[in-house]
């Protein structure tokens, strides 16, 4: 797990270009991500400046999402108290919007739009901000 220090951590991630062979990725960041009782994981934090993370839906499944985009933003931001993974033991109130409608293709390769509330749409802002090389320190006022 990447911390603060490492500068991959602030790079905008480049986009994905072949979408196959994603598999062995996606395993290896569940694996890293559950090691660390995470929620969801940004390729950047695994060391892989690449558009792509993992999220967990509001039913517990774990989603691959690569070259995400938030389409629409609905309702107005409401605080949220996040953690970070690669910044163990800080806690920082970021502003989200509580709901979005989210493109990607998954894991397979099939493209999706999802519309995402709670929970599962405050993963997803946190985790397309580290693929734009933002993470919740740059939140702290
Ligand atoms: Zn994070």
């Amino acid at each position: 797990m990447l911390q603060l220090k490492d500068q991959v951590l602030s790079k905008k991630a480049l986009p994905v270009v072949d979408l196959s062979e994603m598999g062995a990725l996606f395993v290896d960041m569940i694996n890293l991500m559950q090691q660390h009782n995470g929620v969801g994981l940004a390729a950047p934090q695994a060391g892989i400046s690449k558009r792509v993370f993992i999220f967990t839906l509001n039913t517990g499944a774990i989603e691959m999402a690569i070259n995400p985009q938030i389409k629409q933003k609905i309702g107005a931001m409401i605080p949220s108290e996040e953690g970070c993974l690669s910044h163990p033991g800080l806690q920082v109130t970021v502003p989200r919007f509580p709901e979005i409608q989210a493109a990607y293709y998954d894991v397979s390769g099939t493209f999706r739009s999802r519309h995402l509330k709670g929970q599962e749409a405050i993963i997803f802002q946190h985790e397309m901000d580290h693929i734009n090389g933002k993470t919740i320190l740059s939140y702290i006022k």
